[in-house]
């Protein structure tokens, strides 16, 4: 297999990775569900607390002005990442799900009518399908959902048929995190502005995988987690266009997020700060900054072309074992391998590969409906970073034999 880089090198980035589980060197094969930090993220905030620590945007002494320049640098830094026109566009929140909520809530109650129809597909996360659930029930709107195919892919002529001059938004997730396919976003963004609805796009899988350029998509809105591109948890972006976001009334209220305030009347302040009440996760949003230089340094394409040879790789290993069945094969795929064994259990064959050290994902993967319409009661993931080896896909490999083994006795 080719290598654009040492694997070896990389994986010293990453403390976690020395570790052993039950005395066996840890396989972690859960990269969809949150991804390992390097070294530089966790310096990064281990440096904030030891020597910066301060609240932002509030004080006139030395350390709130160098909590508020990290901070902000963080914010350009991930301006340029995705290529927005500017900062005002990049809003700090907690992560994919906080990113859908306010979206939803704040576009959504200023905009939806009873009638007017939400556009997502089979293949989202609960994150993706439950705040518009509640935002049709208040307003009356209709949630309308694109079908996807055995191999797990979108019938794109079902989402033409979908789109109408009701259509008001459109919600989608650039990869899904269960079957791995990658949707093609350009063509539904383009397609949804041309019945003149609006588009977020639920960058939580991609954002680590695929360079994304916010412009070039013409998306409205680009959402993402940290903690899936190797910054820590409890953060995470909201991109919107500048003039949308300045349209959208704030989500949350309080310090931060207001000019003034007088008991008679508050006005709001300028973005990105009206949807940032509060003290924000300011360690989180400077790890997340150090997580982008990481990636930067690595080289995204490289990262990219290594996951490949592993997903083809994977995929060619583990399609070999008898009564293993991959569930999702999209001719566009990321990292992930979803599959179940015969009739064995997802859940069981998920606990003998944790004792022998593999961390995979067992369930619904919070995408309930999707495993449903493939009549499954879950699937076995295996997802990988850059960070991975083909030995410890060997490896995946010789612990399911060895489970399909014991579980039908
Ligand atoms: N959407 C997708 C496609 C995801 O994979 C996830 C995380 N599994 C989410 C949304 C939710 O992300 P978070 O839990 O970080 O808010």
């Amino acid at each position: 297999m080719k290598k654009p880089f040492d694997v070896n090198k990389i994986r010293e980035d990453f403390p976690i990775l020395k570790r052993k589980v039950y005395g066996k060197p840890l396989v972690y094969f859960d990269n969809a569900a949150t991804t390992q930090k390097p070294a530089d993220v966790i310096n990064a905030i281990d440096d904030y607390y030891k020597l910066t620590n301060s609240n932002v945007h509030r004080g006139v002494h030395f350390l709130s002005n160098e909590a508020t320049d990290h901070y902000e640098a963080s914010r350009e830094k991930i301006r340029a990442f995705i290529n927005a026109a500017s900062t005002d566009e990049i809003i700090f929140v907690r992560g994919t799900t906080e990113a859908i909520n306010l979206v939803a809530h704040s576009y959504g109650m200023k905009n939806f009518r009873k009638g007017d129809e939400i556009v997502i597909t089979a293949l989202e996360h609960h994150a993706n399908i439950v705040p518009w659930q509640m935002i049709c029930e208040a307003t009356g709107a209709v949630l309308k959902v694109v079908p996807v195919t055995e191999s797990g892919e979108l019938i794109y002529d079902e989402y033409k048929k979908l789109l109408s001059e009701k259509t008001r938004f459109v919600s989608v997730a650039h990869i899904s995190n269960v079957l791995g396919t990658i949707n093609p976003i350009k063509k539904i963004i383009d397609d949804a502005h041309g019945a003149g609805a609006k588009v977020l796009i639920d960058g939580a899988q991609a954002i680590q995988h695929l360079k994304v350029d916010v412009r070039q998509l013409d998306c409205d809105f680009y959402v993402f987690s940290s903690h899936k591109i190797y910054g820590p948890t409890g953060t995470g972006v909201l991109y919107g266009k500048e003039n949308i976001l300045d349209s959208m009334p704030p989500y949350q209220t309080g310090g931060e997020m207001i000019q003034s305030v007088s008991f008679e009347k508050t006005t709001f302040n300028d973005l990105p700060y009206k949807f940032e009440a509060g003290t924000p996760d300011i360690a989180g949003s400077i790890g997340l900054g150090a997580a982008l230089d990481y990636v930067n340094k690595t080289g995204l394409d490289e990262i990219a072309e290594y996951e490949n040879e592993l997903l083809l790789y994977g995929t060619e290993v583990l399609s070999s074992i008898e009564g293993l069945r991959i569930i999702g094969t999209a001719k566009k795929k990321a990292s992930v391998i979803s599959f179940v064994c015969g009739n064995t259990h997802p859940y069981d064959t998920g606990t003998i590969l944790d004792n022998m050290g593999i961390a995979v994902r067992t369930g619904l993967h919070c995408a309930e409906p999707l495993i449903k319409g493939f009549g499954l009661p879950g699937t076995v993931r295996a997802s990988f970073a850059f960070y991975n080896t083909v030995e410890e896909i060997d490896r995946l490999k010789e612990g399911i034999i060895k489970s399909i083994k014991m579980l039908n006795g």
